[in-house]
Formats: C-alpha cells, structure tokens, sequence
C-alpha cells in the first residue's frame, strides 16, 4: 500500500457546534481519493462567552473516531484549543486527562473580545483594536509556551474579515506588520508547528493564516515546520486552498509539510498537495 501522504489537520465535524457534516461524510471523500487521511480538530472552549463552551463531549468524540479508525481511515481526533492565560490551568488539566492524537492552540476570544467572528463592530474604535493587538500578541506568545500544544492555529486571524474601507486613514497596516514579525520570530523560536490555514483565502483577507508575509519573517528566522490545513467545517471543504498555497510555500522554501500526530515524519510538499 502506498505511503499515506495528503492530509488536513485542521477540521470540524458535528463535534463542533458549527460543525456540518458526521464523520461518515468525511469518510465518503476520503474514499473519493479527495484526502488519504483527516486530523480532527475540534473546537474545545474553557470561556463560557465563546462558542463552544461545554459543548465537546471528549469520550464520545474518541470513541466515534476511534470507530472509523478501526474500519481502516487515518482518522486523528485532535482539538482545537481556543487559549486564553486566563484558563490555561483548566485547559491544561483537560488536555492531561483526555489522550486526544494532538491539539492546536488557537487565539480566538480576547479580554477585549472575539478576534475570529465575522462581526467586527468593536474593531472600529480605535483603542480597542490597538489594544486587542497588544493583547492578541501577549496571547500568541504565550500560547507558544504550553507544553501540551502541538500547533500554533491561524496565526493572526484578525485580519481576515479587514476590508480596505477599515485601514483608510488608519496606522493599523503597520502596527499588524510589526505585530506579525514579532510574533513569527517567537514561532521559530518556539517548538510548536506553525499552521498555514487557508479558510484565509475564501474571505476578505484572500490570504492564509499565517500570512504571506509572516511566513517569510518566520523563514528568515530560522522556522521551517510548517502544518498545512483547511479549517473545514463542511466536507466539501476538505482540503481547500491548498494547491493555491503552494507556489507561495515553495518560493519561500518550505519543503516539507509536518503532522501533528507525527511529527518525526513529515510529508515533501509535493506528495502532500
Ligand atoms: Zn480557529
Ligand atoms: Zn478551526
């Protein structure tokens, strides 16, 4: 049998409350050839005002992929970690008690509010977004540093919903630049994988997270191990962006593509797409 090489590590079934499709509809594409194998990752919240607070119910979701697993898919059941320091010593405690195959860590919900929703009235007053930028950093920094954390999620992921009528006249293009090469300089630095999540190109920012540009800071400072996932959250979606990443991860010389759940073999890019 061939070498198991075209994954996504980054979906959601109807284990996540936004979730659209059952594991056996995943199961239908990776039977179509449209994927060998899917890294589960689903939303796992500790802050009763985000999203999915209380909602994944760990030993069902093992046990769902667990079954698939035994028919023969490389099915991994990941979590999507949504960290904030505020709760990290309960995250901590979950992720030690459940043998999830690996966890990313996600900024999504800030002291100043949410950063991933598509609803981004509070980001027009001027000192709540330049002090979610400051908080967004001191979190991604932080999250860099939880042992149990194999990926660093969609780093940056504010700007996915920015449109240019947001930026006119405003100092945020700089401040977000300075911002994104701190922070990939610390994701180098860091032994998390760093995630190239392409639900970027299907919004307004047209771009993965992390961006272009915070992948080439992050390869200027000495980081190469990169994860390259859909964010799914309907099987149709599986796999999505990737082909139109590539020439971009090439030219900056990323090669190979790391799984999560094994990271000491990771895929050459080519097999990967
Ligand atoms: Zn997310
Ligand atoms: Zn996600």
């Amino acid at each position: 049998m061939n070498r198991k090489n075209r994954f996504d590590p980054h979906v959601h079934s109807r284990h996540s409350p936004d979730g659209k499709d059952d594991l056996a509809a995943f199961a239908a594409q990776v039977d179509a050839g449209v994927a060998d194998g899917i890294g589960f990752a689903e939303h796992y919240d500790f802050l009763p005002l985000c999203g999915a607070w209380n909602y994944l119910n760990e030993a069902a979701y093992l046990e769902d992929v667990n079954v698939w697993k035994t028919k023969g898919y490389a099915f991994f059941a990941g979590v999507e970690v949504d960290y904030a320091r505020q709760v990290e010593v309960e995250i901590r405690s979950k992720l030690n008690h459940f043998p999830f195959d690996f966890v990313i860590g996600s900024i999504h919900t800030l002291p100043s509010g949410s950063v991933s929703d598509r609803a981004i009235d509070h980001f027009y007053d001027d000192t709540t977004f330049d002090r979610m930028l400051t908080e967004y950093g001191q979190e991604f920094a932080a999250s860099l540093k939880v042992p149990e954390f194999d990926v660093a999620g969609h780093a940056a992921v504010f700007q996915r919903y920015l449109d240019a009528p947001f930026f006119a006249g405003k100092p945020w293009k700089a401040r977000i630049r300075d911002l994104e090469a701190h922070l990939a300089v610390l994701a180098a630095q860091s032994d998390k994988l760093l995630e190239v999540n392409t639900s970027g190109l299907f919004t307004v920012l047209k771009s993965s997270c992390a961006t272009p540009f915070f992948l080439e800071q992050y390869r200027a400072a000495g980081g190469a191990n990169i994860t390259l996932a859909s964010d799914s959250h309907a099987a149709v979606h599986l796999r999505r962006g990737f082909a139109e990443v590539a020439p971009m991860l090439e030219a900056l010389g990323f090669t190979r593509v790391f799984l999560p759940w094994d990271r000491d073999n990771p895929v050459p890019l080519k097999d990967y797409l």
